[in-house]
């Protein structure tokens, strides 16, 4: 089923920087031809002389089957990526390889082709064993592997992971497995009760390796590599390389090809970043007008907890918006599903926890919302990885509390680029883009093609026009109108608040840093604005309570919109919430009885 190809074609070491041409001019099959040079352990070699001067097109001359040429054919893939090219050789000759590169490069097909091309005959023992730090990885691998061998019906590939039903993957098994994607934990549960033979392995795949580490699993990955037959192949892929990864490579590697793919600068570039600087009580309203001012094909918003993807989910929810939640108390199946409708369409905006989204890979996400500052600079990588996929463009917006304005660098250290500040969308901006979008979707009417209805329709308008003796502008008018709805076009509440008190200039930031006194009660002491009164509630951290619990309770009650409850503050056994000035007596009273998490309110006036 395969050629070798010789050892003096095989690069070892390949450093790839890829030219900063802007990302979105580039089309997607353009980005997988750059071209890279071989070079050999020594010095870097000329070609062979009976090579031809360019580099071979298409996936031709690595040796593979025809089998699986033409399955690359079939599914669109005209040349190898980057680290495709220099991946292919190394594993084709069985080497170990360490690859520095992110998902979005092509990095499954480039270590899934050639192991999948050296599975040669059949075997009753798995020979190759992927392991990925999420079920959604570990699916998505699986998924590419038996794409790959669409042309050898005969290999069996199988996705083991936690929370789906032991049984069924042990009969699986049990029936005969060539390659085996796992997450560590239930690779190891399996591995333990011999249920997965590791003997025939011929070849392990670390899949994320940084990622694994992140998640805590390097002590079961380290495990499984010492219960691995002494003959395999060990492959690394991994988006950072700590110095934990590279303990791990040199321990169980063994003279590894080394491929690093520097797309970090380029994937970054590829996605405009922004922040806004804001209060936390503020999130939710400025995340609405985020979600109308800047239009992204599909969003992801991260939240820190479960419970906050649950608060921003209703909030999205009442404001009209079609969303999924995916966060560790999804079941499995459920998460299937979800991901399925985001890649299809059917749900446009999901908030997940960072742990829930890993190694999502959805083509059409165009923005991410980073809801909640995410814990260190490569969650931050990570997250921002979700868009820009497959050679497109994305925007990241990310929300940030005055106090975690000092960690914004950090950030733009790990992507080696600025991130802009921005303001939270104003009612204009928010105009604009809903006039816009109306104008779209109107001239896409205009010019769409005529179907069956269109005679029905067309004689509707002719009646009505006749009836009523209306001009077609007045007609266009009447028909614009019944899409608009009963809900104005236009917004117009106040937004004085987006505004003050904190503005998305850093040096106001670095002025009140220093001059701000961190103890509580100084901060207690800072009075209401101006048309604010200040109110005592009698829920705090105690009861777990969050801003977006407050404010969504209150509005709730009160019909106030979010956007008008000011300053929340939260403290041990109460908060302190800033609401309108002159609230009427009867919700105040309703306010009093309010449970917010089981706790009445029981509100007050603060002293
Ligand atoms: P990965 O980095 O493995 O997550 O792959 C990113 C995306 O690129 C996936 O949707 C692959 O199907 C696609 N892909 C991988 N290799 C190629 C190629 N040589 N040509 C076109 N698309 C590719």
């Amino acid at each position: 089923m395969t050629q070798t190809p010789s050892q003096a074609e095989v690069p070892c070491a390949v450093d790839l920087t890829v030219s900063e041409q802007p990302m979105d001019s580039i089309p997607k099959e353009e980005l997988f031809t750059t071209v890279i040079a071989p070079c050999s352990d020594a010095e870097p070699q000329e070609p062979a002389a009976e090579e031809p001067s360019e580099t071979p097109s298409g996936f031709a001359g690595f040796g593979f089957s025809e089998a699986l040429l033409k399955t690359l054919e079939e599914k669109g893939y005209k040349d190898p990526s980057p680290i495709q090219k220099a991946a292919f050789p190394e594993l084709m000759l069985g080497r170990d390889l360490v690859g520095q590169a992110q998902t979005g490069t092509g990095k499954t097909a480039a270590f899934a082709l050639p192991l999948l091309e050296r599975l040669e005959g059949r075997s009753t023992q798995p020979r190759v064993l992927v392991l990925a730090p999420t079920r959604e990885l570990a699916m998505q691998v699986a998924d590419s592997f038996k794409a790959y061998a669409a042309g050898h019906p005969h290999l069996h590939v199988l996705a083991i992971y936690g929370g789906s039903d032991f049984r069924s993957q042990i009969h699986a098994l049990k029936r005969g497995v060539d390659v085996v994607v796992g997450t560590p934990g239930r690779v190891m549960d399996h591995m333990r009760q011999g249920t997965l033979d590791t003997t025939g392995l011929r070849s392990l795949v670390l899949d994320e390796a940084d990622e694994m580490l992140r998640m805590g699993f390097i002590d079961d990955v380290e495990w499984i590599l010492d219960q691995l037959p002494e003959e395999r192949q060990v492959v690394l892929f991994s988006a950072t390389m700590p110095n934990e990864i590279r303990r791990l490579s040199k321990r169980y590697l063994r003279e590894p090809a080394e491929i690093t793919i520097k797309t970090k600068d380029r994937e970054a570039k590829r996605i405009r970043q922004r922040s806004i600087t804001l209060q936390n009580s503020h999130k939710l309203e400025a995340l609405n007008r985020v979600l109308e001012a800047v239009t992204g094909e599909g969003v992801i918003i991260f939240a820190r907890t479960k419970a906050i993807t649950l608060t921003v989910a209703e909030s999205l929810e009442a404001a009209g918006h079609d969303v999924a939640v995916l966060n560790g108390d999804v079941p499995q199946n459920q998460r299937e599903r979800t991901v399925d409708r985001l890649r299809k369409g059917t749900v446009n905006i999901l908030v997940a926890t960072d742990v829930a989204a890993r190694g999502l890979d959805v083509d059409r996400i165009g923005l991410v919302i980073n809801y909640d500052m995410p814990f260190d600079s490569e969650a931050y990588v990570h997250r921002i990885g979700r868009t820009g996929r497959a050679g497109r463009t994305g925007e990241a917006i990310l929300f940030v509390t005055p106090r975690e304005r000092r960690f914004v660098g950090n950030l733009e250290r790990a992507v080696n680029q600025t991130i802009e500040p921005m303001d939270i969308p104003s009612n204009a901006e928010i105009n604009q883009s809903r006039l816009d979008r109306l104008r779209d979707r109107l001239s896409q009417a205009g010019l769409g093609e005529a179907d069956d209805e269109t005679p029905l329709l067309q004689e509707l308008i002719q009646r009505v026009s006749q009836e009523h003796e209306l001009t077609a502008d007045q007609l266009a008018l009447a028909a614009l109108k019944l899409v608009v709805g009963d809900q104005p076009l236009l917004v117009t509440g106040d937004e004085s608040w987006l505004k003050a008190p904190f503005r998305n200039d850093r040096r106001d930031d670095r002025r009140s840093d220093r001059g701000r006194d961190r103890r509580r009660p100084e901060r207690e002491a800072r009075p209401p604005e101006e048309n604010m009164t200040r109110y005592r509630v009698e829920v705090g951290h105690r009861d777990r309570v969050k801003p977006g619990n407050l404010v969504g309770a209150i509005a709730n009650e009160s019909g106030l919109q979010g956007r008008m409850i000011g300053r929340i503050q939260i403290f041990e056994s109460h908060s302190l919430v800033d609401l309108p000035k002159g609230m009427p007596e009867d919700v105040f009273s309703s306010l009093q009885r309010l449970k917010v998490l089981n706790r009445e309110l029981q509100i007050s006036r603060a002293s």
